[in-house]
């Protein structure tokens, strides 16, 4: 396929990447820990009910949590052993979530439902949206919108396009790129089980130019698909957004408001092929996924494969622990990734990242007044004022937000990290976007 690496989208940033830091370290198993603590909220949508109560004992794989809600993912235990707790714990979000504390025994016994689905060309399209939703799997770029979902969009929405995000245009972040080096076979099977799931006619592997190693592994995978390519892209934040992976791959514009069913396409992340060609080919759910543990705070970078639930502070501390001017733990990337206030907070499904950034790192100065500069405008991909929706924000006009199209901002935080005042943009235009969404659902 032509190289797609002239095609760019307008704004975005150019951020320090600092991916060497884990780029060249392959993917190390972490041992699974005596205990793990599984949120029943690990998705966008309904959160799960437990299907467990405190003393039973439960197996590796076995559903421990489920919704009714059609957009939700179940849960599942990731060690075998006694459930310990059922209550609020620490999330990454910010706020303690209901969670289930499994005391491992040590034995890792799976549960009896793990078991291969079969062969992709005898499996139907309902039966395979059943087994990825069953496999409790979700966007695990960070998005973590439950990955059934997508595939089944309504039928006036033919879908013939789609195109796996690996990007991994976030700075630091490398657990995608390992994953197309390590598991290119894993990656392609999942793309044609989605092509399967949708009845899509072509599939798409987007991967920023700034991977060279990547989009050689890939390329060769993909040397008897005929119907699927690769093509790299210009290496630019935020080059992995939805958007703006569509536009650069497929020359086609979501529309505001609109999502990229409007256009045919839908996409996913790299990690989540490669859980759901394991639901398929192994019938495991989603129970480890791979992590960076990244940044100059970290005393051993690394690349991991962690059971979900696992405490962040137990991998820290398997990472050899933090440096003593370690200022600021996030996790994800730091261009959208949660600040943390401990570590005392499970691993989940779409943990991509744990960065620890020293004082170095952090900018400490104050915020000042708009300068009326309008870097934030000419950085930000979809095209908002930024300034002005972060105003109305603070005096709280919401309905001036909303005209200002605050519903539309990919929270990519490209306009923060301009602002030479240093305003909080993007976290005061995520309050406008939650007030603009919740007064929408209302009316
Ligand atoms: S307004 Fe939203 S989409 Fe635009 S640059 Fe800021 S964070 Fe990104
Ligand atoms: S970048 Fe900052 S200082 Fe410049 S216009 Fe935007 S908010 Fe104002």
């Amino acid at each position: 396929m032509k190289s797609m690496a002239s095609l760019v989208f307008r704004g975005g940033v150019h951020p320090e990447y600092r991916k060497e830091l884990t780029a060249s370290l392959a993917v190390v198993s972490m041992p699974a820990p005596a205990q793990v603590v599984i949120p029943l909220q690990q998705h966008i949508g309904a959160p799960c009910e437990p299907l467990v109560q405190v003393g039973d004992q439960v197996k590796l794989g076995q559903k421990i949590g489920d919704s009714k809600g059609f957009v939700s993912a179940p849960v599942h235990a990731s060690v075998s052993g006694k459930v310990a707790a059922i209550g609020p714990y620490n999330h990454p979000l910010g706020r303690p979530v209901q969670s289930i504390t499994i005391e491992s025994d040590g034995l890792d016994t799976w549960d009896q439902s793990i078991k291969p689905a079969g062969e992709l060309h005898e499996l139907s399209r309902d039966e395979i949206r059943k087994l990825v939703r069953e496999a409790g799997i979700v966007g695990m770029g960070g998005a973590t919108f439950p990955a059934h979902v997508k595939l089944a969009p309504p039928p006036e929405k033919p879908i013939d396009t789609v195109i796996i995000n690996g990007a991994e245009c976030e700075p630091y972040l490398t657990a995608d790129h390992r994953l197309m080096l390590e598991k290119p076979g894993e990656i392609i099977y999942g793309l044609k089980i989605m092509m399967k799931a949708l009845g899509a006619s072509r599939g798409i592997i987007g991967i920023e130019n700034n991977k060279p190693d990547a989009l050689r592994v890939m390329r060769q995978a993909v040397e008897s698909e005929p119907e699927i390519s690769v093509a790299a892209l210009h290496t630019k934040y935020p080059q992995g957004a939805e958007k703006m992976l569509i536009q650069v791959t497929t020359r086609r514009k979501v529309p505001s408001g609109g999502l990229p069913m409007d256009v045919g396409v839908v996409n996913h992340n790299v990690g989540s092929a490669v859980a759901m060609t394991r639901a398929l080919r192994e019938g495991k759910p989603l129970i480890e996924r791979v992590v960076s543990v990244t940044g100059e705070g970290v005393v051993r970078p690394a690349n991991l494969a962690i059971r979900v639930g696992t405490l962040v502070s137990g991998v820290l501390e398997f990472c050899g622990g933090l440096r003593g001017n370690t200022r600021k733990l996030i996790i994800g990337g730091p261009m959208m990734g949660l600040a943390q206030t401990t570590a005392d907070l499970p691993v989940i499904k779409g943990t991509s990242g744990i960065l620890a950034l020293t004082d170095e790192d952090v900018d400490l100065a104050e915020s000042s007044d708009c300068i009326k500069c309008a870097k934030c405008v000419g950085s930000c991909p979809v095209y908002l004022v930024p300034t002005f929706i972060a105003q109305a924000a603070e005096h709280k006009l919401f309905e001036r937000a909303e005209k200002l199209h605050a519903a539309d901002c990919i929270e990519c935080g490209c306009c923060t990290y301009v602002c030479p005042a240093r305003i909080p943009l993007t976290q005061w235009i995520r309050i406008a976007k939650f007030e603009v969404l919740e007064r929408r659902k209302q009316k």
